[in-house]
């Protein structure tokens, strides 16, 4: 079931009588989700990702714009006529019942023609339960079981309609690191498996681009940039873009352009052909886009050395970044010398973007 949405919009009214503020916290999303894939919507706190999902489900109406599932505009349907499964953040189990109880749930609640047998309703709630592998703890109830577990019954009781569009949004902020990595992966392979269409809300920009088919970065209800998250990460748009996905992330440097030059301090570090004179731009070095060399035209301070095993990080200071240190990802073997307190760098010109100083947006070359 494709999804679209149609210059979607919400505006907040201000919550303080006295000023007339209002909140735009998604600002005209145009967006068509494709049948049975996955999408990660992605931003920093704030961003509207949250309100996106609700007005998706319908929790939330749209200011204005449409949305559709499939040819069916179900902007104006509420949440249980759109066939749709949430799961959110804490879970939301009903602390009473059993396992086996809380996925029933949705099913007993079936009404007219959509009314199910006894028989029918167990025998889906424990297909439900199969797939998330908890068919073995139906008779626990929720406060005896773990975080992960706990998550895995919510997602079964949103699966256990077969809804036609799956929500989650920040599914795994709850769970420790380990088992935040499991669950992101039984998430994948349950989303394969049924193949339903499904929005997964995060600010977590690894957890995104790692089980996404596509993913949506947002900043302050706008839409920044749509893809699939390889591509995102290759080929940012815009400087926010570029900061927001990576780890570490992104180097950031002042620089400018002269005579198709990029220039960092009075260093000439790349040729950039076709780029007009600048006395401002920004220069993105992705952490891999470094190569040590003694010949190399950028030259750093070592701060130090950290050891990840195959590659080593080099933290060093460069006047001209806006970070206070610079972070490059180094082959073990290529290490700076020991005691040596600068470092000269070669770029690769595919790691290396360059933004407009004013607008922040992608200067190609
Ligand atoms: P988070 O990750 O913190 O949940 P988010 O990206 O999901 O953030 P939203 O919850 O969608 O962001 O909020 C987007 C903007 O809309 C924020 O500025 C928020 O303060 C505002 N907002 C959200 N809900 C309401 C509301 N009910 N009334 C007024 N403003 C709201």
């Amino acid at each position: 079931m494709k999804v679209v949405l149609q210059n979607l919009t919400k505006i907040f009214p201000s919550r303080n009588k006295k000023s007339k503020e209002e909140v735009v916290a998604v600002n005209d999303f145009d967006f068509e989700i494709p049948d049975g894939k996955l999408v990660g919507l992605l931003g920093p706190s704030g961003c509207g990702k949250s309100t996106t999902l609700y007005m998706i489900s319908g929790l939330q109406k749209p200011t204005s714009g449409r949305i559709f599932f499939g040819e069916d505009d179900v902007t104006d349907l509420p949440p249980e006529k759109r066939g749709i499964g949430l799961v959110f953040q804490n879970y939301a189990l009903y602390p009473h019942m059993t396992v086996k109880q809380n996925i029933l749930f949705p099913l007993q609640n079936l009404k007219g023609a959509d009314k199910m047998t006894k028989e029918d309703m167990i025998k889906q709630a424990y297909e439900a339960a199969k797939l998330v592998q908890i068919d073995n703890l139906m008779d626990r109830k929720p406060n005896e079981l773990s975080g992960g577990q706990q998550q895995r019954v919510a997602i079964a009781r949103a699966l256990v309609k077969m809804p036609r569009v799956l929500l989650l949004d920040e599914p795994l902020s709850n769970l420790d690191a380990r088992l935040r990595l499991q669950t992101r992966e039984e998430i994948r392979r349950i989303q394969r498996e049924t193949k339903i269409t499904t929005v997964f809300v995060t600010h977590d920009q690894e957890e995104a681009m790692s089980i996404s088919d596509v993913i949506v970065v947002m900043k302050l209800g706008v839409v920044q940039q749509i893809g699939a998250p390889q591509d995102v990460y290759d080929s940012p748009e815009n400087l926010f873009v570029a900061k927001f996905l990576g780890t570490p992330p992104i180097n950031v440097f002042t620089g400018r352009v002269e005579a198709e030059k990029l220039y960092i301090g009075d260093a000439a570090v790349l040729d950039v052909p076709g780029v007009k004179d600048s006395e401002k731009v920004f220069v993105g070095v992705r952490p891999e886009g470094f190569i040590i060399n003694e010949n190399g035209p950028l030259e750093c301070r070592i701060f130090g050395v950290d050891v990840m095993g195959r590659d080593v990080s080099v933290v060093s200071t460069h006047e001209a970044s806006l970070n206070p240190t610079v972070r490059s990802i180094i082959d073990a073997d290529n290490r700076p010398a020991p005691g040596a307190e600068t470092v000269r760098f070669l770029l690769k010109p595919h790691k290396v973007f360059l933004f407009d100083g004013e607008t922040e947006k992608r200067i190609y070359f």
